[in-house]
């Protein structure tokens, strides 16, 4: 086998690419989608719209107690409005914060379909639109967890937020302890996209990080 080159095609397609390269042929040629408008579409949900939008709100709302004060209000709004960041698009109306405490856990699932908050987290992971991930966070929450390497204090109380077309959610971690001296941008670094869900916890700052001045 010789070395696959830029311009060649070396690997073989999945079932699924070929179906939807002969879906986006068919559908190009009789002219009812407009490549541009397709890169634009893709061109946003791969690099503008994702988690580190929903990081930088996190971790503006650690650092800033009247920013925290308006996304606990009205997330739409401390996230959307000019003000607040811009992040709006689809999936993005009616967003709400919840806070994570010592005494507190929030877990977002979608138990009838996949409702999410694209413009702070992008497109929903695959588990999140599973069967047994939508069946079991309400069920068995505190299973979940453990299965995402969660484990929390016996007395925290685990809640279940139902995201709907009406309302998304949104989870404000905790923040990490020993990241005092940290600048929001390194902040934001530390906030995953499943402690945005409530699957994880916000990472711990790297060793020698936090005590930075
Ligand atoms: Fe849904």
């Amino acid at each position: 086998m010789t070395e696959p080159t830029p311009h060649s095609h070396p690997a073989a397609l999945s079932d699924m690419d070929v179906r939807v390269r002969a879906l986006e042929s068919l559908l190009l040629e009789k002219g009812y989608i407009d490549p541009a408008t397709l890169d634009e579409l893709i061109d946003t949900y791969e690099h503008r719209v994702g988690p580190h939008n929903g990081a930088r709100v996190v971790a503006r709302a650690w650092t800033d107690p009247a920013y925290r004060e308006w996304l606990l209000r009205d997330a739409t709004a401390a996230v959307g409005e000019p003000g607040g960041f811009g992040f709006t698009g689809r999936q993005g109306e009616h967003l709400v914060a919840i806070e994570n405490t010592p005494q507190i856990h929030n877990l977002v699932v979608c138990t009838l379909c996949s409702c999410y908050p694209w413009p702070v987290l992008g497109l929903p992971p695959a588990w999140y639109k599973s069967a047994p991930f939508r069946a079991r966070a309400v069920i068995d929450p505190r299973g979940v967890l453990a299965d995402f390497g969660v484990v929390l204090p016996a007395d925290t109380e685990v809640r279940v937020w139902d995201s709907t077309a009406e309302i998304r959610y949104l989870v404000l971690p905790q923040r990490p302890s020993g990241t005092e001296a940290l600048s929001e941008a390194q902040l934001a670094a530390l906030v995953t996209r499943d402690s945005m869900i409530g699957t994880g916890l916000a990472m711990a700052p790297a060793i020698g990080e936090g005590a930075r001045p």
